[in-house]
């Protein structure tokens, strides 16, 4: 085969866009920590039929002025790092690539009403599949509200492989949960239709937010976790944590009895980037020993944190992982923070250690 030919640049935008955007979740994700890194205080996202026919996410936070929000829907446009020599040494905010908004603008319909705060007039830009089709002033409060319509009109065959609205919804609610988890001091809610699924206060605390969020009767059965640095006072344990990578292990796991079937109760963080660490998911299970059956996991809300250079969150934009330098040594010291939790509230025998 020698008719080798460059695609033109709208294909080569939406399979591109395809590696941010793969489902109404995906979508969620990104506005949700543009949200939270954008100082927000309040983040409200409402989504239509499980987010194929809408999703809206509103916040208070820093906003934009005209020329930013034109800059920010562009290709590769970020204000979060400046070159390769700022992700060395760790972001400290959740984006840095500068793809989100341009191509989920690139297969949707995507509406942004931003004003800055302090600032006294706000502007609405309107993005259809890639193409500003309308900019220029508008009434609306500080802050952002981002609205995405009929995602993948323009990409048939992705619109076509969305499950159902539950389906797409449940996987929203995971992503919204685990970002109001993340931040109890952030107010996040979710309403999907006309029913808010959950709200938190913002308030801080995270027992409180991990009520918001799964209810009271999970809540009260959280066992605070905390190991090595920035352990709180109750569950401080230097003497059996052993050396590794993390340099600490904090956050609330479920008493053994509060479990449910599948995993995405196991929300785990990474210097506060939520990902889904096999390693650390793994770990926490592990720590449950015979206390869990085998297809059951508990609820776990549980902060590592690693110094930059022994994790790279650069791996994938969509999936969330994270590589760790030492993987075994964070399965070592996350298993033995969770043990020793369970261990104090009397949850697990401590005979024969597990191999
Ligand atoms: P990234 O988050 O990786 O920088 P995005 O495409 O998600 O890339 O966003 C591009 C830029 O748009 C951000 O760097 C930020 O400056 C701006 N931006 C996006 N969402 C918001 C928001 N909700 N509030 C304020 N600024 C935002
Ligand atoms: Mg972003």
């Amino acid at each position: 085969m020698t008719d080798i030919q460059r695609l033109d640049d709208r294909t080569v935008e939406r399979i591109a866009a395809g590696e941010v955007v793969e489902r109404p979740a995906s979508v969620v994700k990104e506005l949700v920590e543009n949200a939270i890194d954008a100082d927000a205080t309040r983040v409200e996202v409402v989504v239509e039929a499980g987010g194929t026919d809408g999703i809206r996410v509103t916040d208070d936070g820093v906003g934009m002025d005209r020329e930013a929000v034109e800059t920010a829907v562009e290709k590769h446009t970020t204000s979060k790092i400046h070159d390769i020599a700022d992700l060395e040494g760790g972001v400290g905010t959740l984006g840095f690539r500068g793809e989100a908004l341009h191509a989920i603008g690139a297969v949707s319909r995507l509406t942004i009403q931003t004003r800055p705060r302090g600032g006294d007039v706000g502007t609405e830009l309107v993005l259809e599949g890639g193409e500003v089709t309308s900019v220029g002033p508008a009434g609306c409060p500080e802050g952002t509200t981002i609205a995405v319509e009929d995602l993948f009109y323009n990409v048939p065959a992705r619109r076509k492989y969305l499950k159902q609205e539950s389906t797409e919804f449940a996987h929203v609610n995971t992503v919204v949960a685990s970002y109001a988890l993340a931040n109890p001091d952030v107010a996040v809610s979710l309403t999907h239709g006309d029913r808010e699924t959950f709200s938190t206060t913002g308030q801080g605390d995270l027992r409180e937010t991990v009520m918001s969020v799964y209810g009271r009767e999970v809540a009260e059965s959280m066992i605070p976790v905390g190991a090595g640095s920035g352990a709180n006072a109750d569950g401080d344990d230097p003497g059996s944590f052993p050396d590794g990578p993390l340099d600490g292990v904090h956050g609330l796991v479920s008493h053994p009895e509060t479990n449910r079937a599948g995993r995405e109760y196991l929300s785990t963080y990474v210097n506060g980037r939520y990902v889904r660490a096999g390693t650390v998911r793994d770990a926490v299970v592990d720590a449950y020993g015979t206390q869990i059956a085998p297809d059951r996991y508990p609820f776990a809300v549980l902060f590592l944190d690693v110094p930059a250079g022994d994790v790279d969150v650069n791996v994938h934009p969509r999936k969330m992982e994270v590589r760790f330098a030492d993987d075994e040594g964070v399965r070592e010291q996350v298993r033995t923070a969770v043990e020793d939790a369970l261990l104090r509230e009397g949850l697990l025998r401590s005979t024969a250690p597990r191999g």
